[in-house]
């Protein structure tokens, strides 16, 4: 294994820690899939969360894993569309049971923010300590035997496969490619991703401030927004909050981790959501790229001419995904022919998004059109309407991204 950094260096150790189904993500999958492949690819989603939780309590990783649900909690009135869009779908697909209608009430009884209106509760949903799982990862594989090399990192792969890095090179039978929003620099799969940045703050442990507004159930709540809110409580009691801002760049770089503009923003969506921790000091930011998808989803498979494995584009919701991935490429690099090497998710149409400059000068506006939409909607104002043009211009584009 090569890793340029330290295993979990990567958003896989900083993360929000929502490992969260795929039954919100059942009108993408569906016009991707159609309904079964839908219900197939949602329902190996929810064995990896069981597959997490099994592999933390087998290995004695204790990555504060804790099965909860996901609560969706509109902001504004088309979010409430969208809420029952999301019920309304999950039992066109035969899944009622994954996701439930809540009414204002039944959202802030679980959580109480001024903000909320009604939402939709997925049971599919738990909350990890990511460096946790990340760095129990690594210890479990180095308990099996693999070398694994930290700050290595692999300039590019020669045929064979053959990794080449500054210090060496190695060549296997096969090669896998999990490298993230890192995936823009290279050229074979390149294009199938745009990288964005998302950032989280966190606050200090107020577990009495949590009683104070109900939170105490442990559930993974996220807003509406295109540029998403999520938000989470820990072990300690304190509140991790992500999302509502962030910025698109061709390559990652200084952007996806020192951007005070994206910390600011990510607190000012916390402070607004939750006045009465006014008082609760945020103590700590971060951020990372995430690897936006033509779909909104990833795709995992082999470049030809066989021997190359990737899996990439999670666009921002990867815990759940990548755990599935790793089952997928599995099979792949040991040539098993299993039932989950045959998911409509492994080795779909490559969607492309545009050559360089194009692909991160749209994303860049894009982005910037959907931060100033999303604010517009929540604050009950009309948005710009070149703001507005820009947001649905992928969704004109045929991609599945944008309101
Ligand atoms: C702030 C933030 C919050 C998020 N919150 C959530 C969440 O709550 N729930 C959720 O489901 N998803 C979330 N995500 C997304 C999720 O973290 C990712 O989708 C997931 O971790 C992807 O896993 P991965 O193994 O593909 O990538 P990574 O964890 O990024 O691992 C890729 C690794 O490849 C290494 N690498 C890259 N290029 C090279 C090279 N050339 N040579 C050697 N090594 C290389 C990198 O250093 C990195 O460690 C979040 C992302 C961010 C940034």
């Amino acid at each position: 294994m090569l890793e340029q950094d330290i295993c979990g260096g990567g958003p896989s150790g900083r993360n929000g820690g929502f490992a969260s189904g795929w039954w919100d993500e059942l009108d993408g999958l569906v016009k991707l899939y159609g309904t079964e492949g839908a219900v197939k690819g949602a329902r190996e989603i929810s064995k990896s969360i069981s597959g997490i939780e099994e592999f933390c309590s087998r290995h004695r990783v204790d990555a504060w894993f804790r099965r909860a649900g996901y609560i969706f909690a509109a902001t504004g009135p088309r979010h409430e569309l969208v809420c029952e869009e999301m019920v309304h779908a999950a039992t066109q697909a035969g899944a009622p049971d994954e996701m439930q209608a809540l009414t204002r009430e039944q959202v802030r009884e679980r959580c109480s923010s001024p903000a909320f209106r009604s939402g939709a509760f997925m049971r599919d949903g738990a909350s990890v300590q990511p460096a946790f799982l990340a760095r129990g990862l690594r210890r479990v594989v180095l308990e099996r035997g693999v070398t694994i090399h930290e700050g290595t990192t692999v300039t590019r792969l020669d045929g064979g496969p053959t990794a080449v890095t500054e210090s060496g090179s190695v060549r296997a039978k096969h090669a896998v490619l999990a490298i993230n929003a890192w995936a823009t620099a290279w050229p074979r799969i390149g294009r199938r991703v745009a990288a964005w940045s998302s950032y989280i703050v966190l606050t200090e442990p107020a577990p009495e401030k949590l009683e104070e507004i109900g939170w105490t159930g442990g559930e993974l709540i996220s807003d509406l927004r295109q540029s998403l809110r999520y938000f989470r409580t820990t072990r300690d009691g304190r509140i991790a909050f992500g999302g509502g801002g962030g910025r698109a760049a061709p390559r990652v770089g200084d952007t996806f981790t020192h951007d005070r503009q994206a910390v600011r923003q990510a607190a000012e969506g916390f402070r607004l959501f939750f006045p009465r921790w006014s008082e609760v000091p945020i103590v700590d930011g971060w951020g990372g790229p995430i690897d936006v998808s033509p779909t909104h989803l990833p795709a995992f498979g082999t470049l030809p001419p066989g021997n190359v494995h990737f899996a990439l584009g999670y666009t921002g919701n990867g815990v759940a995904p990548s755990h599935l991935a790793g089952r997928v490429l599995a099979d792949l690099a040991s040539e098993t022919d299993s039932d989950l090497v045959h998911l409509p998710m492994v080795n779909p149409k490559p969607r492309l998004f545009p050559p360089e400059p194009l692909r991160s000068m749209g994303a860049a506006a894009v982005r910037r059109a959907i931060i100033s939409f999303d604010t517009a909607e929540e604050r009950g104002e009309h948005p710009n309407p070149l703001a507005s043009a820009v947001a649905h211009m992928p969704r004109w584009l045929g991609y599945l991204l944008g309101p």
